[in-house]
């Protein structure tokens, strides 16, 4: 009989996690006004509300921070993490930011030079569309309009339409400092972009003049993809496919709380020493010195080995079979989610779940709480309380998706917990009818309201 798959790692630490009771549930997310940003971690038995920073470490990993040099200019470290970058990109120049805004938030003081500049991309993730925002400039979003149906199942469905791209490249000439090239496309799912929407994409922009930065969170993810469903790939490693994702772009900002397997940490990269110059006069105000930016000694330390870890075959395909694991057993109960499963999370369609709480009282929102009450798990939403309200006519804005956002933390938690989450989530699926009211904001900040939002159940 063929062998059945099984993680490519196995378990060293623990960490204990507790079980609680619907009542004391009920008791603890009243307290936190229906938020579960406000819940303390202990009162989470699992929690999917973010994939960032959340993973486990390897006992190499933790091996290198006792090797952390911490010396303030030239650390050993720094130059570890350096050639641990060169291997994988190919890029010479490095700059470590202690995560992956302070990476934008650096390289974009140093390319966004006057307001009003333009920077197209694949649905920028929201700290970049901030960052660009903030400068007075434009993010326009140039995603394949496929990626808006939820149902839909393509095997890249984050990718960069050409002609949108083109038709912003040629009406804002001279205007374009960079274009965002975003992999995986976290906002639309974690859905990845082929080689070839890669390559084209670059080309396209260098045909104007313009540079591509790769947003890099979850590039190990998407070479993962294009190995499984490009042709042409199925015999490349992972290293051989990124260093040929990043041999077409011009440079990259790092979260290295994705993809790199650390808590905390991210990075510049690029091959054009003018574009380090200028980021440079920015990292030692914001960050701090060149060759640690914001980041630890031991840190860097940690985030070289975790860099060539997750680059390894085995690593990644352990982490995404367990996200398409969940994806099975809600499929197995019918359960409707965004399609096909991305690489690091499932967005459970609220919509299509509580039809009858309306738009009103936030039904993603809802779900959330009854998730966590039905099993102490911890989602995210991602929907209409996320998206604010009209800065103009300060409604509420429910043009958009509806969703329940789990993330699945890295060599974290194991199918069985899965099988809980898709459990609880069936129970609360199976009695979705009798659930008729959701919850109104009794208090919110006016901006990113949905961190601090108070709320009350409508009955
Ligand atoms: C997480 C993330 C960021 C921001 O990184 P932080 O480390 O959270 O500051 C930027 N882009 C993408 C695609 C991300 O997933």
């Amino acid at each position: 009989m063929e062998l059945p798959f099984a993680e490519a790692w196995k378990i060293k630490m623990v960490e204990p996690i507790k079980k609680s009771t619907r009542e004391q549930r009920e008791q603890w997310l009243k307290e936190a006004h229906y938020n579960v940003f406000m819940l303390e971690s202990e009162k989470i038995y699992i929690d999917c509300l973010t994939d960032s920073g959340t993973g486990a470490m390897s006992d190499r990993q933790w091996a290198a921070m006792m090797t952390g040099d911490e010396s303030y200019a030239g650390a050993r470290s720094f130059y570890e993490l350096k050639a641990a970058i060169k291997d994988i990109t190919g890029f010479d120049y490095v700059i470590p930011t202690h995560q992956g805004r302070a990476a934008e938030n650096v390289m974009f003081s140093a390319i966004l030079t006057k307001q009003g500049m333009v920077v197209p991309g694949n649905a920028h993730f929201d700290t970049t569309k901030g960052h660009i925002e903030f400068r007075k400039c434009t993010a326009i979003d140039v995603t394949i309009p496929e990626a808006k149906n939820t149902q839909l199942e393509i095997p890249f469905k984050g990718e960069v339409s050409l002609e949108l791209l083109e038709k912003v490249l040629k009406e804002n000439q001279g205007n374009i400092p960079c274009m965002v090239l975003t992999v995986t496309n976290n906002t639309v799912g974690g859905q990845p972009v082929s080689m070839k929407n890669i390559r084209e994409t670059c080309e396209l922009c260098h045909k104007y003049g313009v540079r591509v930065n790769i947003d890099s969170a979850r590039f190990v993810e998407n070479a993962y993809f294009i190995k499984m469903r490009e042709e042409g790939y199925a015999d490349k490693t992972i290293r051989e496919i990124c260093k040929e994702m990043f041999s077409y772009a011009d440079s990259m900002t790092m979260s290295a709380k994705k993809d790199g397997l650390v808590n905390m940490g991210g990075f510049i990269a690029t091959r054009h020493e003018d574009l380090y110059e200028a980021c440079k006069a920015f990292c030692i105000p914001f960050e701090g010195f060149l060759t640690y930016g914001g980041m630890n000694g031991r840190d860097m330390a940690a985030l070289a080995v975790g860099l060539r870890e997750n680059t390894e075959f085995e690593m990644v395909e352990t982490r995404v079979k367990q996200v398409e694991y969940l994806a099975k057993k809600l499929d197995e109960y019918g359960i409707p989610y965004q399609r096909p499963v991305g690489g690091h999370a499932i967005f459970v369609d609220a919509q299509k779940i509580l039809t009858k709480v309306p738009k009103e009282e936030f039904p993603a929102q809802t779900l959330t709480c009854e998730l966590y009450l039905e099993a102490g798990v911890r989602g995210c939403e991602i929907g209409y309380i996320l998206a604010d309200r009209d800065p103009v006519t300060r409604e509420n804005r429910f043009g958009g998706l509806d969703l329940l956002r789990l993330c699945i933390c890295r060599r974290t938690y194991t199918n069985n917990h899965m099988d809980v989450i898709a459990a609880a989530l069936k129970n609360v699926y199976d009695r979705r009818d009798s659930i008729t009211h959701g919850v109104k904001i009794t208090w919110e900040a006016e901006l990113m309201r949905h961190f601090t939002v108070q709320l009350d159940r409508v009955k």
